[in-house]
């Protein structure tokens, strides 16, 4: 650290130039997250000091995390979903894991996941000393279930499912793998962190949720479609009591027990995500949704046009396509099959479809 602090002046214009070196969302067509709604970002300044760690001395603020485990909790049909707010796809993956290893105890425990699973079931399993066993994917990259039968054994503690899969947008059926898990008694973690705040509101919305008797848990992040400011995830339970298995005892803090993996953990987010749902309602969610998936049938549509055609069609906003290149001044991505990854977030809005579109034109004919 510096002996004498900097200027406030000097300091800042030192954070604005580096603020300037990252790139706008506008040419941003990997990533998951967007820029928050406007809405979003009013009501994260508002709760700047919050603390849901302790959250006896906001109480405020603690209610409104509960208001957002209600509602993502009746949206995924079920009022008295359990849940907490999670930094994201990733606490609330290894919570689900480590419910599940408590739940059933095993002597060489083991997950068994689809090949298109998130990278956080990698960290999870690590942390938690689990066998991970991954499920090969049909052609249209869902889990193949047929493959299912012989991975599944005595020491297997969870099954897992994505809804909106991070490299091919695929939804694997959910169906299935709740009759698989109910009919072995297995703990069932449907992963859609992604998904979660796209299928609810698409026209014909696949079922993947508490409907299916099967399904114990489930992950989804504001952070992601919710448009809400980072960190925002949720992990909802079926059974809120499946969270006693994680309660540890906190003698100094205004709550006796907690069951979270982060101790002190921010309000802001929370009140962010929760404000987007409110001010939204179901019905600008279905219109925020409809309009990417709208792009990305032009996105579609057009790049089959110049002669890329799509990889798969996706159940939800990410497009892949077979092609090897991508114009400059674009941040398209790769999956692990080589295929160009274009997540249609609420920030790729139509005019940005068509100078994306333009430009792919352009390689093409140079
Ligand atoms: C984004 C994502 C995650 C990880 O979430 P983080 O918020 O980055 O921790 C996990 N699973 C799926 C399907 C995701 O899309």
């Amino acid at each position: 650290m510096r002996e004498y602090g900097c200027p406030e002046k000097e300091l800042f214009s030192f954070l604005a130039a580096r603020r300037e070196k990252d790139l706008g969302y506008r040419n941003i067509l990997s990533s998951m997250c967007t820029t928050p709604h406007p809405i979003a970002a009013k009501a994260h300044a508002m709760f700047l000091e919050t603390n849901l760690g302790d959250p006896g001395l906001f109480p405020g603020t603690a209610s409104l995390e509960e208001m957002l485990v209600s509602r993502l909790g009746t949206l995924m049909h079920h009022t008295g979903a359990g849940g907490y707010a999670t930094s994201g796809g990733t606490e609330s993956n290894l919570q689900a894991l480590r419910i599940a290893k408590k739940h059933k105890p095993a002597s060489s425990p083991n997950v068994v996941v689809p090949a298109s699973s998130h990278f956080s079931f990698e960290k999870a399993c690590d942390i938690l000393g689990l066998e991970m066993r991954t499920v090969p994917l049909d052609a249209n990259f869902r889990m193949d279930t047929e493959a299912l039968d012989g991975m599944i054994d005595r020491n297997t503690i969870c099954l897992v499912g994505v809804v909106g899969t991070t490299e091919y947008g695929m939804v694997d059926p959910i169906e299935r793998l709740s009759e698989v898990a109910e009919d072995r008694e297995i703990f069932l973690h449907v992963d859609a962190a992604f998904g979660g705040m796209v299928v609810p509101f698409l026209e014909r919305p696949i079922p993947f949720d508490f409907r299916l008797p099967g399904v114990d848990s489930i992950s989804v992040d504001p952070h992601k479609m919710g448009m809400s400011t980072i960190p925002a995830g949720c992990l909802l339970v079926r059974e809120p009591k499946v969270f006693n298995a994680l309660n540890i005892d906190t003698p100094y803090l205004t709550v006796r027990q907690e069951c979270t993996l982060a101790g002190t953990r921010p309000g802001a987010s929370v009140a962010s995500a929760l404000a987007v749902l409110e001010y939204l309602g179901m019905n600008g969610m279905r219109a925020v949704v409809a309009g990417c998936m709208e792009n990305q049938r032009r996105l579609i549509e057009g790049m089959e046009t110049l002669g890329y055609p799509r990889a798969v069609t996706p159940d939800v906003n990410v497009a892949t396509f077979v092609c090897d290149r991508a114009p400059p001044g674009w941040r398209v991505s790769r999956t692990r099959f080589g295929h160009m990854r274009i997540v249609c977030m609420p920030h790729v809005h139509r005019d940005v479809v068509e100078a994306f579109l333009s430009d792919m034109g352009e390689i093409d004919a140079g």
